[in-house]
């Protein structure tokens, strides 16, 4: 058994590939997820990332290529790797008569957690979800709060590393807000690994993401190094006056991908030469009789880095 260190990396996977009849659902999928990380799992409809979370957990068997976690491969049926695992899967199962105390109580002596050890975590857990003394059943719950019951169960075990998979994808704006809270105060506690084709939510509490694409992983990065990768970039710049003959001027540049208005006298300029850009933009709106009231770099969203990867079609 290997020995678990900082850095080792809480789930190693390579070349991993799973095949269901003719469809290639995993084609050689390479993934390095650090430990302590907040991990985005990105990908569209269909681009395998419940395969790769079921093989991960135990629940499906890899066709080729390993998968590691904290450096045991997850086949070895003899190592207890699943003691290190939280897992929420996309459609989880509740006993819709318990109370969410009832659940993790019994979710608890699953594990073998008892007595005072056991009280202590699910009062930790009860607060964590925001559930604390909701005698309600959990047949009666709102989807948020299933859910949110559902990252708590998942952590019952004190796991090192939570996986959940699409944690928020049928839940409301603050059923979503609600989770991705509940992710974020794990941060720097446990390596949380989610994947979800919501490019916002892994924008707001990710500090790395994969994007996977047809059963490829098609870039693995820390996000704002992604950004400044792959993110075409952008130019923001206000004139003193009216802007239309310069906009359509920096359209017809052949450093200039593209022209949005943001206001009457604003612009915002995707870029494909920055640096061709930073010293023709000053020297057009001079040369126009205009001042230059802000000339700045743009955010470039992580929405622009995903269709530039896969396409905007997917
Ligand atoms: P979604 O967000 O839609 O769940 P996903 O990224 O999780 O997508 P997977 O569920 O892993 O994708 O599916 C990847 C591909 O493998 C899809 O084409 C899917 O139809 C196929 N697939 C997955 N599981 C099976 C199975 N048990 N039998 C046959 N095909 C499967």
């Amino acid at each position: 058994m290997a020995e678990t260190t900082t850095g080792t990396p809480a789930i190693e996977i390579v070349g991993l590939t799973k095949v269901y009849g003719k469809t290639r659902a995993l084609d050689g999928v390479d993934l390095e997820v650090p430990q302590g990380s907040v991990f985005g799992f990105l990908g569209p409809n269909g681009a395998g990332k419940t395969t790769t979370l079921r093989i991960l957990t135990g629940l499906a068997t890899p066709d080729q290529g390993t998968a590691r976690i904290l450096g045991r491969d997850v086949t070895d049926v003899d190592n207890d790797v699943r003691s290190d695992i939280g897992f929420l899967p996309d459609v989880p199962g509740f006993y819709p008569w318990m109370t969410a105390e009832e659940f993790l109580r019994f979710s608890g002596g699953l594990f073998g957690i008892a007595g005072e050890a056991l009280d202590a975590r699910v009062k930790a857990l009860l607060e964590l979800a925001g559930l604390t003394g909701v005698k309600q059943k959990v047949g009666g719950y709102s989807r948020g709060m299933k859910q949110r019951l559902g990252v708590a169960q998942a952590l019952i075990n004190s796991p090192k590393i939570l996986m959940l998979d699409e944690p928020t994808s049928a839940l409301d704006p603050i059923g979503r807000k609600e989770v991705l809270d509940m992710i974020t105060a794990l941060a720097g506690r446990t390596t949380v690994f989610f994947s979800t084709h919501i490019l916002s939510d892994v924008e707001r509490v990710c500090d790395t993401v994969a994007i996977l694409h047809k059963g490829t992983v098609v870039t693995q990065a820390p996000i704002n190094e992604l950004k400044e990768r792959y993110g075409s970039q952008k130019l923001v710049l206000e004139v003193t006056a009216q802007s239309n003959e310069l906009a359509s001027l920096f359209s017809a540049a052949s450093w200039c991908a593209g022209v949005e208005h943001t206001n009457g006298r604003g612009l915002t300029l995707t870029v494909s030469d920055i640096e061709a850009a930073r010293v023709a933009v000053p020297a057009e709106v001079a040369a126009r009789g205009l001042g230059l009231i802000r000339l700045e770099a743009g955010e470039v969203s992580l929405e622009e880095v995903f269709v530039d990867l896969v396409g905007g079609g997917q």
